[in-house]
């Protein structure tokens, strides 16, 4: 121990990095940890249409990764230290706030709770033993798998009929099921999906089943409307398809069970992005906002650094 930082950021999703760079340029004395790679969610999104003066490139999209990668370097540039580790626990009652990771406790004046969300799980049975062998929670990281072979993806709102769209790429053919008959997608990219060839819709449908001796075989859909239930097979010649679920997210708030406020799992804050807990800041996915986008996220962390270096040089805390 010995080094007491202003601030430590657990996360580097678009929340964590812009916290970064805003607490460097704040001269802020910052660690930034992050157990996985940049980006969180964003990172394995094939495209983002909605990034303010976003739309690069010759064809007019830029996934993800490419833009966390600006984001990156932008925090790194301003002099934010970067952890690669697991925050296995937190302390975050007294004025000096504890981050356990395996090896280490890191000791802090201010922490960001920045660590994001990640997709729900359909929770049908086979879905767990599928994972990885036909089934997916990825179209960038696994949509090439599926060259030339059918693809289902589960859900009805931006993200799975955008990367329904994506996935048109790969697979012959993209059935999209929906739990409703009206899409939930905004109306530019609904467009997109209905004038696509390569989707069809599977209305009133849900997913209560998924089969397969070590890859994705069969499924079982039940329609919410008659209640009937059909399984469908995988085309004899291609032995397996694959089905994508975008069906929304889930906090990462577990580490923060019974030490701050929550409401559904979502970490609660004020305008400022304090949390009940003096010293204590949430930005992005993981709180309780009305909307969940890389420009919030971002606009979180901006607003939650500047008020920690407000708070910090008005003693309130640290
Ligand atoms: P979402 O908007 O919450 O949509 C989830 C979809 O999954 C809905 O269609 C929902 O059906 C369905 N669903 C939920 N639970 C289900 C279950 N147990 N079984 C079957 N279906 C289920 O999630 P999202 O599409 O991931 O979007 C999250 C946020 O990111 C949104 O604010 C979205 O606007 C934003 N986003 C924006 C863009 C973009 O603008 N380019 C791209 C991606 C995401 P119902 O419709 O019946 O509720």
């Amino acid at each position: 121990m010995g080094k007491i930082y202003d601030l430590i950021i657990i996360g580097a999703g678009p929340a964590g990095l812009t916290a970064g760079l805003y607490a460097g340029r704040s001269r802020l004395d910052t660690l930034l940890i992050e157990k996985g790679q940049d980006g969180g969610q964003i990172a394995i999104t094939s495209e983002i249409e909605n990034f303010p003066g976003g739309l690069s490139g010759p064809d007019k999209t830029e996934s993800g990764a490419e833009l966390i990668a600006r984001m990156t370097a932008q925090a790194a540039h301003f002099g934010v230290e970067r952890l690669s580790a697991n925050v296995s626990s937190v302390e975050l009652e007294g004025r000096i706030k504890r981050v356990h990771t395996r090896d280490k406790v890191f000791e802090s004046k201010a922490v960001i709770i920045a660590t994001g969300a990640h997709p729900r799980m359909i929770g049908c049975p086979g879905e767990a033993e599928l994972t990885g062998r036909g089934v997916s929670y990825c179209a960038t990281c696994d949509g090439s798998f599926f060259e030339g072979f059918e693809v289902f993806v589960v859900g009805g709102g931006d993200t799975a009929v955008e990367e329904a769209i994506y996935l048109t790429k790969f697979a012959r053919k993209v059935t999209i099921i929906h739990r409703r008959d009206e899409l939930r997608a905004v109306e530019s990219i609904r467009e997109r999906a209905f004038a696509n060839d390569k989707i069809e819709f599977m209305w009133n449908s849900i997913v209560i089943g998924l089969h397969g001796d070590g890859i994705l075989s069969g499924m079982t859909v039940k329609d919410t409307k008659t209640g009937k239930i059909r399984l469908i097979e995988a085309d004899p010649d291609d032995g397996m398809f694959g089905v994508f679920v975008f069906i929304g997210f889930q906090p990462n708030s577990e580490l923060f069970f019974g030490k701050v406020k929550m409401e559904e799992r979502y970490i609660l804050t004020d305008e400022e992005k304090h949390t009940n807990v003096p010293g204590v800041y949430a930005a992005g996915d993981v709180r309780k906002t009305p909307l969940r986008q890389v420009i919030t996220a971002c606009a979180d962390g901006a607003v939650a650094a500047m008020q920690v270096e407000r708070d910090l040089a008005s003693g309130v805390i640290g």
